[in-house]
This record gives structure tokens, sequence and C-alpha cells, in this order.
């Protein structure tokens, strides 16, 4: 069971199993569901239900679980035995289809933003045939979506489905007039590149913030930040590799393709990407990569971060949302053809995008809004908070010989003609390198940055395919009326860069400049949560998930609070496990430390009133001030907190902790990370920066 082939995917109920221990019937029956989304027969559900347990307890599995992704981003399950009790007092190992198919779990704790009032807080789980059923600590999981009794998706999965299949519905309205008999469906693709920070799990223990709340609230700078960038793509140390080594095994056991892996910038930083999947499986798979990162961390002594900003000064993590589009033929829609009819569909699919992008920039950017990520965007170390697409400079040149009517090739001076003139290849690596942008087109797909290294990639690809199958809609209402196809779609190119041009900026997205720029091509700068979350119940943004069927009124709305709530909640926590660090530990530290200081000033002085005490003194008076400054603004923070819950509703709340907690936060710790710079280090509570980034 060691080489790989034998290794990958044997923890998955995948089609070569189906295949191999479903009756052919049964076999075409549950494809058929696959494929086309029709409902399940009873009959053969008992049938896979019964294989999918035959195949589980050959391998040790006893038990069996629903498992979805309700609104907390991570995944939830809720173990049941295969046993059942037979006549004759033994047992027996049973799974009906209807287990399988359907489960009840007692759900009402998890989030549902009013969805469910208490009186009928009952939730369902049903399973999702589209995704496969695998093994994970000895428990078959089975993948489902997550619903009320009313029918309302309480889950990050059932839009994303719905996404997905809107948007095969409108990409194929396109195909369909570009004469693709052959194709039957269009797939979205995801490949998710995943950040994260590897600590020792012995200093982790001793600070209640990374307990607590995933990050550090206290850390002066280290003598040695990322400024060298030698941890980079450098040599990977044998714990890391050792552990790295665990976990693509045990990715690639549940069919999970990790393939590259590598240092980032900052210190103790990693990376890892997978090979891309359609979007479902990609989501599914970004969770269990998030969990058994965190699992695998602890056989080595360490521990997984996977919040946006563990360390202040430090780069934090992101995940990168590689996207495209293809059909089932194999066909990816992003990648440039070689013909111009192959070119005039890509530059209409390309044109999709921008539209979509530049139209819901606002809903982008709450894709990736929560309290972790707004520490990164916007800092100088991640996208801005403003939404931009990088195209190159090759594909701009296009795009602007096409809206301006001109040629592009300086030897031809015919006008360049959508659907007439092939474009010239490019060279992938023209396309590639803008690592500041958060939208970058890099060949042959979409790379979404903004997101932050927690999130289920759920979300973002809900917005993206929902936008652009709204922009397709558009196009496939002019097109398929046109008279003059080939016409018809030139002008449509054409007319959509130039109403939409003034998003796309090949610059450097870190720069000041560009805020300001940006600001004068009159595009969003939605800079923290707070700011951003209440765009998503907009008008206009109501209207397109409707339309569309992604999201009821009443689900939008209570996504919108669940958010509102989740980010209070957030710093809420924060602000209490800042106050306990300076109350019962940095104070008392800072004490002892002062304490011992007096003692040898007077000790000295016992011994002679010649001898120098000022190096106590001095040390004594600075950190007396620092100290009560730190009380100070301790006492601030605690009495803002207790103020903040006169909030009219939870968006005066969430406005009050961004403009009003955060800042008062941010008093508490000047003080303190100053002071952790003076005191001895054998007094100061937890370990430094320094430890925490440079042990392993
Ligand atoms: P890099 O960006 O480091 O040059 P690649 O371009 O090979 O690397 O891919 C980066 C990520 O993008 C990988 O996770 C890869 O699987 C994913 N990816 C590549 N092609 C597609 C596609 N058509 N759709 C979605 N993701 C893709
Ligand atoms: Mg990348």
């Amino acid at each position: 069971m060691n080489s790989m082939p034998a290794l990958f995917g044997s923890m998955v109920f995948n089609d070569a199993i189906m295949r191999e221990r479903l009756p052919k019937e049964t076999y075409r029956a549950l494809k058929r569901t696959m494929d086309s989304g029709k409902k399940l027969d009873v009959n053969v559900a008992n049938v896979v239900a019964n294989a999918m347990k035959d195949w589980a307890v050959e391998k040790g599995v006893t038990h069996f679980t629903h498992w979805f992704q309700p609104m907390t981003g991570i995944t939830a399950e809720k173990h049941d035995s295969f046993i059942s009790p037979a006549a004759d007092g033994t047992v027996i190992m049973e799974f009906s289809g209807k287990e399988l198919v359907k489960g009840e779990p007692d759900a009402s704790s998890f989030p549902s933003g009013g969805l469910r009032a208490t009186f009928e807080a009952r939730g369902y789980t049903a399973w999702d045939p589209t995704a496969y059923a695998f093994i994970k600590d000895n428990t078959l999981c089975i993948p489902t979506v997550f619903y009320s009794y009313s029918g309302e998706a309480l889950d990050k999965k059932t839009p994303l489905m719905r996404s997905m299949e809107e948007l095969n519905r409108q990409a194929m309205r396109i195909l369909k007039l570009f004469g693709h008999e052959d194709v039957t469906r269009v797939i979205t693709t995801v490949g998710p590149e995943q950040e994260y920070f590897l600590i020792d799990k012995a200093l982790y223990e001793q600070r209640k913030d990374l307990i607590f709340c995933g990050r550090t609230l206290f850390g002066a700078k280290p003598p040695k930040g990322q400024e060298m960038e030698d941890h980079y793509f450098g040599a990977i140390k044998p714990r890391v590799a050792a552990y790295m080594k665990e976990l693509n095994e045990e990715l690639w056991k549940l069919g999970i393709l990790a393939k590259t892996e590598h240092n980032e910038v900052a210190p103790a930083q990693h990376e890892l990407a997978p090979i891309f999947t359609n979007t479902n499986t990609a989501t599914d798979h970004n969770q269990l990569t998030m969990e058994i990162m965190k699992k695998v961390a602890a056989h080595h002594g360490l521990v997984c971060l996977l919040h946006e900003k563990p360390f202040a000064g430090i780069n934090g993590s992101g995940k990168h949302n590689n996207w495209s589009l293809s059909t089932n033929t194999g066909l990816n829609l992003l990648e440039p053809g070689d013909s111009p009819k192959d070119n005039a569909q890509f530059l209409l699919f390309l044109a999709s995008v921008i539209k979509a992008v530049d139209e819901y920039q606002d809903l982008l950017r709450i894709s990736v809004a929560s309290a972790g990520n707004d520490h990164r965007l916007g800092a100088n170390e991640a996208p801005p908070a403003v939404v931009s697409i990088f195209l190159g400079d090759e594909l701009t040149d296009i795009l602007e010989a096409i809206e301006k009517g001109e040629s592009y090739d300086s030897k031809s001076r015919e006008e360049m003609k959508v659907g007439v003139h092939v474009i010239p290849r490019f060279a992938k690596d023209t396309t590639d390198r803008n690592r500041t942008s958060p939208f970058a087109f890099t060949g042959n797909k979409f790379e979404f940055r903004m997101l932050g290294s927690t999130f289920s990639i759920s979300g973002p690809n809900i917005v993206l395919n929902t936008i652009v199958a709204e922009a397709l809609a558009q196009f496939a209402d002019v097109l398929e009326s046109a008279s003059d196809f080939q016409a018809a779609m030139h002008d449509l190119v054409r007319d959509t860069i130039k109403a939409h041009k003034r998003i796309i900026f090949n610059g450097n997205g870190y720069a000041d400049e560009w805020i300001k720029e940006a600001e004068s091509r009159g595009l969003l700068n939605l800079k923290t949560t707070s700011d951003a979350l209440p765009c998503f119940v907009s008008e206009k943004n109501v209207s397109l998930f409707t339309k569309h069927g992604i999201f009821t009124e009443t689900e939008i709305h209570s996504r919108y609070e669940i958010l509102l709530e989740n980010y209070c909640k957030t710093i809420n926590i924060e602000v209490l496990s800042m106050l306990d660090m300076v109350k019962k530990d940095i104070l008392p530290a800072v004490s002892a430390y002062v304490k011992d200081l007096s003692k040898t000033a007077l000790q000295k002085k016992a011994l002679s009133a010649e001898i120098d005490c000022s190096v106590e003194t001095d040390l004594v008076a600075k950190i007396s001030t620092l100290s009560a400054a730190l009380y100070k603004n301790t006492e601030a923070l605690e009495n803002a907190l207790l103020a903040g819950k006169n909030a009219v509703d939870s968006q005066a709340e969430a406005n009050y902790y961004t403009h009003t907690l955060l800042p008062a936060m941010q008093e508490v710790r000047i003080p303190a990370d100053e002071l952790e710079t003076i005191v001895g280090e054998k007094y100061w509570p937890f370990p430094t920066y320094g430890k925490l980034l440079y042990n392993i």
C-alpha cells in the first residue's frame, strides 16, 4: 500500500470503486444522477449504500456520518454506527439507502441568521451524489447539503452547486451559438493555493492569544523579520519536511492531489497547491486540506496557524483561488485559441469576466470580508481592498485595439476584428507575474487573490460563478436575437471593453498612487468588513442572486446577519483575551521585574551611597510610565467594550467594533509591545516573536 498509485484515492468511494462494486444498472443510474442532477430511486440508493458500507467495513470502518458545511465556515459531522442488533443477540453491520440519502442532525446551534426560529430548529442533510464519499478517522463520510425545514439553504454547499448549475446554463447558451454540438456541460474549475504558518506546539500553548484567537495580540518586532526574504523558496527544514510528507500522504489517500509545496516570504510560512478540479470537489478538498493540515501538525509537535494575520509586521496568509471554465469535452474556455472563431469565443468569455468583476466589485469584496482578512487587505503585503483586474500588457493592447477599431499588429493596417482576426499567442510568462493584483489573468485562468487563508472557497466561488453567469446571460440575450452574429459579437466585445476598462489595471496594486487613481476611476474601496457588508443586501445584489436562483432574499439577509455576528464575536473574543493577558500576565510580570530592579537599587545603595543606580532607577521610571499607560488604555478598552453593548443593531455594532474597539486595542498593544523590549526575557510571560518564528 505504499506506492503512490495504490495510495492515491484509497480512502475514496470514487468512480473506479463504484464501477467495480456496483451492479451495471445501479452504476448507470447513479451516473445519470451525478451528471444530470436527476433524483435517485430509493432501490438504487439501497444498493449504493450497501456497497459503500461493505467497502468501508473492509477497511475497518464502523461508523458513518453525513458530512456538511454549515455557515461556520468549517465542516460538521455527526457519527452514527453501522451496528444494528440482530434477532439472535448478535449484531450486523447495516446501512440503508434512506440513511445514505437523508439525515437529521440535531443542528439547532449552527448559525442560521434567524432562518430557523427556535420552535423550528430542525435541519436536514441530504446526500450530494456529485461528490464522492470518503473515509476519514475510521468513519465513512457522506458529503451532504444542509437545509432547513422550510427548504432554505443553511450551508455553503447548496448555493455553490446552484451557482455552478446556473453558470453552466448560461455558458451553454453561448457555446450553442458557436456551434459546439458535442458539448453538454460547462464546469467551473478551481485550484486553491493555501498559505499557512507552522509553529512549535509547546510555545503555542504558552500564548492565550494564539489559543483563543488564532493570532497574536501582542508581540514586539523581532531583531530579524522577513526583510532578508531568505525564507522564500528556501530549503525546507527537516521537521517541516517530515510534516509535509505525512500531510501529502494523508491528502493523497483522500484523492487530493497536493502537488507543490514551498516556503513563503515570511519566516515559518509555507504554501500548498493542489491540482485543480471541479469547484464542488475543490471546495470539499480545501476544507479537508485545512482540517488535515492541523491534525498532522500535532503529530510533529507543531501547530498549523491558518489565521490571516498571526503576527503583526510579518506577511499574513491568503488563499489564491485559481478559477476557470471548461467543457465536458476538455476545452478550457479561458484559453486563447488558434483560429479567429476560437479567439472570438475566448474574447467573449474574457469580456464577460471583465464586465462581471466591474459591475460586482462589491460582491467580490464581500466574499473575502472577515475580521481576520481585514488585517491583510489594503496592508502593504496583500492586494488592496480595491478590486481590479490584471490582464498583462499584450492582452490589454489587443483589447485596446478592438475598442478603438485600430490594428494590433504594427505591420498590418487592418483594424482588429473579433471573429475575423487571430489574436497572437502570448507567452504565459508575460501574463503571469503581477503578484500585487487582486484578480489576475494568468494565461488560461483567473487568479482571485484576496481570499483569506481560513476561508471556505465556497463564498468567493458562488459570487464569481453568479456574476459571470449574469454577464453571459446578457450576452446571450443580445447574440441569440442578432441577425448578423459576427458583427453583433464584435460590437459586444468592443462595447464591453469600452464600458468596463476602468477595472483593468496592470500596475503595482500595493502603491498608494493606485488607490488615488482607483478613486478617480470610480472604483469602490470598501476598506473594512463593516464597510463592505451592507452592499450584500443592496437592491442590485439581491436582484442578481434571486434572478439566478442562487439565494432567496431571506437567505441573503440571514447570511448578512451571520457575517456581522461572526465579525463582532471575533473581535469581542480578541478584546476579552487582550484584557485577560494584560491583567493576569503582563502587568504582574512587569511588577515582578520592577520589584527586582528596585530591590537591586536598594541593595546597591546599602553597600555604598556612591554606587551608580541609574540603570535601575531609569528602567523603573521608564517601565512605570509605560505600565501606567498600559493600565489606563486597558481600562479604556474595557469601558469601550461595555459601551458597545448599546448598539442599536448588528450593523451599528460592527461599525462600532471597527471604528472604536479596534483602535482602542491598538492603544493597548503599543505600550505592551514597548514593555516587551525592555523587560527582562525571563520575566516576560509569553514566548516572543523571535522564538515563535525561528524555533523550528
Ligand atoms: P503558478 O501560478 O505557480 O505558475 P500554475 O499556473 O501551474 O502555477 O497553477 C497554480 C494553481 O492553479 C494550481 O493549483 C493549479 O492547479 C491551478 N490551475 C491551473 N489551471 C487551472 C484551471 N484551468 N482552472 C483552475 N485552476 C487551475
Ligand atoms: Mg498563486
